[in-house]
């Protein structure tokens, strides 16, 4: 048994944010057998997100066959890379890799010596197909650099796309939704685009909070309402009429509608914590989620504790401490898990595994500790295959001296990471600079630029209705940041069909932007603009967003 302190201090010198370990915290950390952590729930979050990637693909060699490969792991990252093909085949077995406990030396030393041999795998797809340059695709069809989609097909430049989705470009978390562009936290959507926090919305465009809408522009906080445009009803002719107009495909329109998004979302209410379909939460961007306490962006969460963006497509409950995962039960501290783990501590990019602690890459495994690259194994410890019975004794050792030298309950270390810190999810939810990376002791990778060339984006035609399919082939340099990209046939199809022009911009460059409108996932306290009460927001007191406190909302918004 531990015993808990209330009151915290952050372990990082550089954040000493005081932070608390409440008493179902606690009963959490008891049914782990963990201590209580010694960061506090952000540091906890940047550390796991250090092991899962952004979008950056490489180039390098099948270590197996020689073939080339396109994978998440750059030349820095010197383990051996297999295919998907390669790795899931039975021309080699992770066991084969297996050592001993070292009982006098440090577990996470002899973890990293593993993880620099076992072949990993390129991508984490699973039953996709034609999804080589996206991430962490599963069951999907057609996604085109895009991170954790699942059922999912003709996804474009998107993450978090779960529950079944089709024609998505440009959007973030969203749910059940089909032939949509830049939309945020929305489920069951339908043909809109710029909508953010809507649900169940259909043929409408540049709106925040509505819920069973259809035929809105710029509306806000509306509730089951039909051809609007800026909260005030029209009739079904002129809303054709001025629609047609406001979304006429030119680029020139679309700047102008994209500052007058700007003026809505000044005019939106936010309800203090934004949460859709769920109850007894404290968090924000929740969707489908009960007893969720400190989490945001989640979908189908309960009896949950410090969980971020879990997107699983049946049910994750009784966990704490996750960084991104599917379907899942019982997991604490662990980042980038897959579907249906049951159990599971301290582990990174696993799935259908069941008590597994300190894993990575293990899949459907069973009572498995400080294993890596893993298929279909039981009581193995450093990938060496042992009985029950020394299972139990060994693992019992490791957890005794790791309790003994404080790196029990701990995540990986930051340099067991395949990933630096710039392209990692970190650096997302926590942008540095180079100068404070390598000051924290992390480690900065350039990523060379792509050649340079091709047409200036900012100089192609202004309206959708120039741009034929021979553009298709063409090479566009981003103004910003001067890389390349191109459009593809589906995502134009998109555009034509919603009346929008093409992107003129990098996709990482439109990632960013994207993301730059969520808020930093922090509560903190302000007052309801209407009521005076304190409430606990993601609106930082500073910013200028009218933000009520739920009764106050709700008077207004119904
Ligand atoms: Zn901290
Ligand atoms: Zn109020």
């Amino acid at each position: 048994m531990y015993t808990f302190r209330m009151d915290r201090i952050c372990a990082n010198h550089w954040c000493r944010q005081p932070f608390e370990i409440t008493p179902a915290d606690e009963e959490f950390l008891q049914k782990f057998e963990c201590p209580a952590p010694t960061m506090c729930v952000s540091c906890r979050h940047q550390r796991r997100a250090m092991f899962t990637p952004v979008l950056v693909f490489h180039r390098r060699p099948s270590a197996l066959s020689g073939t080339p490969i396109l994978t998440m792991y750059s030349p820095r990252c010197q383990s051996p890379v297999y295919s998907i093909q390669e790795w899931w085949s039975d021309s080699w077995d992770g066991i084969s890799y297996g050592r001993p406990y070292d009982p006098s030396g440090d577990f996470f030393d002899q973890f990293q010596n593993l993880l620099r041999v076992v072949p990993k795998i390129s991508n984490h797809n699973e039953k996709s197909e034609n999804c080589d340059y996206s991430f962490g695709a599963y069951n999907s069809r057609n996604c085109y650099y895009c991170r954790t989609i699942a059922r999912s097909e003709d996804v474009y430049y998107s993450e978090l796309i779960t529950g079944k989705n089709e024609g998505i470009v440009d959007c973030y978390r969203c749910q059940y939704s089909n032939y949509l562009v830049e939309c945020m936290l929305c489920v069951q959507c339908y043909g809109s685009s710029y909508l953010y926090r809507c649900t169940n919305v259909r043929d409408s465009h540049f709106c925040i909070d509505c819920q069973g809408c259809s035929d809105c522009l710029f509306c806000h906080n509306l509730r089951n309402k039909a051809f609007h445009i800026g909260n005030q009803p029209v009739d079904k002719e002129t809303f054709k009429k001025m629609k047609q107009e406001l979304m006429d495909g030119r680029h020139s329109t679309h700047m102008k509608n994209l500052r007058h998004l700007e003026e809505v979302r000044m005019e939106t209410i936010w309800k203090d914590q934004q949460n859709v379909n769920s109850e007894d939460c404290v968090g924000d961007g929740l969707f489908n989620c009960a007893r969720c306490i400190e989490c945001f962006s989640c979908f189908n969460t309960v009896d949950s504790r410090y969980c971020w963006e879990l997107t699983p497509s049946e049910t994750t409950s009784h966990s704490m401490d996750v960084t991104r995962g599917g379907i899942g039960e019982l997991l604490y501290n662990c980042a980038g898990l897959g579907g249906k783990n049951y159990f599971a501590r301290m582990c990174a990019n696993s799935r259908h595994s069941s008590f597994i602690t300190y894993c990575t890459y293990c899949f459907t495994c069973k009572d498995c500790f400080g294993c890596t690259g893993l298929r279909n194994k039981q009581y193995c410890i450093l990938n060496k295959q042992y009985n029950q019975e020394e299972y139990e004794t060994t693992i019992r050792n490791i957890m005794e001296k790791m309790k003994s030298n404080g790196q029990w309950g701990e995540f990986f270390r930051p340099e067991d990471s395949a990933f630096a810190y710039n392209n990692s999810t970190a650096s997302i939810y926590f942008p540095l600079s180079k100068e404070e990376i390598l000051d924290r002791g992390w480690e900065w990778e350039d990523i060379p630029d792509p050649t340079l060339g091709g047409i200036d984006a900012s100089v192609i035609p202004d309206s959708i209705d120039e741009i034929d399919d021979s553009f298709l082939d063409s090479i566009l340099t981003c103004p910003v940041s001067r890389k390349r990209f191109k459009i593809q046939k589906k995502e134009l199809e998109i555009y034509r069909m919603l009346r929008l022009p093409c992107p003129r911009l990098h996709p990482d460059i439109r990632i960013k932007r994207r993301r730059g409108l969520i808020n930093p996932y922090i509560l903190h306290d302000r007052t309801c603009r209407q009521c005076g009460k304190v409430i606990r927001t993601t609106f930082g007191p500073e910013r200028k967003e009218i933000v009520y406190c739920e009764s106050c909302y709700l008077k207004e918004v119904y």
